[in-house]
């Protein structure tokens, strides 16, 4: 299958091939025609798989294709978790629409409204937007919503999680019934579904399957180790195998602060990204990572998400993280788009009951390794697959 074949105009197949993508993605083929013909979808995929680019570009299809007088008023919404994701799908948008005079925009909470006032003014066709922000400027009648011909609900099991739901269902009552919806999810959970229920009427649906999740381009491993061995164990892993960047992920912000001055202590420079950052300091450390500037990014789940590095060889959990889905997103960090990476967790004792329920979401165990000078006082026992931790046990009967 090639892009020409997906009903995609030159322009775009001018933008694709400027961009490098040779040939679609699965999600890509599955998707781009269901949304050029008008379709409503509900679309169970990670990030990593082309996701973005499997509404993005139908979207600046269908709107190059129609009006070609700006009415200076969104054609299009697409609702992201984060700021940094918004940031990256504007990034992408500008990238596939260069060829068109489509305009878009970031919009997001924790900056100052009236750049984002004066972009609506002038006229943008495509806001991509946090639900907080975007309802905000609604109140404000910065923006309306009379013309929008699609909705997209980017990553809405994240969405809900972080309690965006009645931002979100403020949107869709607003938007035109008549609209285009599409839903991307990594998971199509009961809450999601609920949501596409409410929201979506008559949609097609696609899945990129759990097993695919579990992307084989990606090597994962898991290093097991004492819990207070665990930051001279991964400074020795930097420096054993010279990574030319990686991503490393903790829980908490005080953690990743203390781990920094850890690793700086044993002559390793690296940055910590978190929520207690300010919103400037957060995009120079993304751009500076992005330009290979900084070597260790020490981050706490916020940037799962957002976070769109080519080419980046390894993601470190340092925490397991909890729910297991949230593990499947880190590691969707590296080995995008069929390139090759690693993913290493540094598992501990107590760390036991997250290792078997990720295990048990993959399917199958984790390659162990042990390293000479950190093998756990504490042995980490092996995972019992299809673990229901106990405070969910009964709901599968
Ligand atoms: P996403 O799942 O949208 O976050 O995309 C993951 C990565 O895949 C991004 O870096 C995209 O630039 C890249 N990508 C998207 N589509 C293709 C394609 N058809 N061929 C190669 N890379 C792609």
């Amino acid at each position: 299958m090639s892009f020409s074949k997906l009903g995609l105009s030159q322009p775009l197949l001018d933008a694709i091939n400027e961009v490098g993508y040779q040939k679609p993605t699965t999600i890509q083929t599955k998707a781009i025609p269901i949304v050029l013909k008008g379709s409503n979808l509900i679309a169970a995929a990670q990030t990593g798989t082309g996701k973005t680019a499997s509404f993005v570009l139908p979207i600046l299809e269908r709107l190059s294709a129609g009006q070609t007088e700006r009415k200076k008023r969104a054609r299009a919404i697409i609702l992201t978790p984060t700021r940094e994701l918004a940031l990256q799908v504007n990034q992408s948008i500008e990238a596939y629409a260069q060829f068109t005079s489509i305009k878009s925009m970031a919009m997001f909470g924790g900056v100052d409204y009236a750049p984002q006032k004066q972009a609506l003014i002038d006229g943008v066709d495509i806001v991509v937007a946090t639900p907080g922000r975007l309802i905000d400027l609604y109140g404000q009648r910065a923006i309306h919503f009379d013309e929008v011909e699609t909705l997209v609900l980017d990553e809405a099991d994240k969405m809900l999680d972080m309690g965006f739901i009645e931002a979100i269902n403020k949107i869709i009552a607003r938007v035109p019934e008549d609209a285009q919806s599409l839903l991307f999810s990594a998971t199509l959970s009961n809450p999601v579904r609920d949501l596409a229920k409410s929201a979506i009427d008559n949609p097609e649906e696609i899945a990129i399957t759990k097993h695919s999740a579990s992307k084989s381009n990606i090597k994962q491993w898991i290093v097991t180790v004492d819990k207070d061995m665990k930051s001279s164990l991964l400074s020795h892993l930097l420096q054993q195998n010279q990574w030319k960047q990686a991503l490393i992920f903790i829980e908490t912000k005080h953690g990743a602060a203390k781990l920094v001055s850890q690793l700086e202590k044993r002559g390793i420079a690296a940055e910590a990204f978190h929520s207690g950052r300010n919103q400037k300091v957060r995009q120079q450390l993304i751009e500076s990572f992005k330009a290979g500037e900084i070597q260790y990014l020490v981050a706490t789940g916020v940037a799962a998400r957002g976070i769109d590095i080519e080419n980046l060889p390894v993601v470190i959990n340092y925490d397991l993280p909890y729910p297991a889905d949230e593990y499947v997103h880190r590691i969707g960090r590296t080995g995008r788009a069929d390139a090759v990476g690693e993913a290493v967790s540094l598992v501990s004792k107590d760390n036991f009951k997250n290792l078997c329920m990720i295990e048990s979401r993959l399917g199958h165990l984790l390659e162990r390794v042990e390293f000479e000078g950190f093998v756990p006082r504490k042995p980490v026992p092996i995972s019992i697959l299809n673990y229901v931790p106990k405070h969910k046990r009964g709901e599968e009967r």
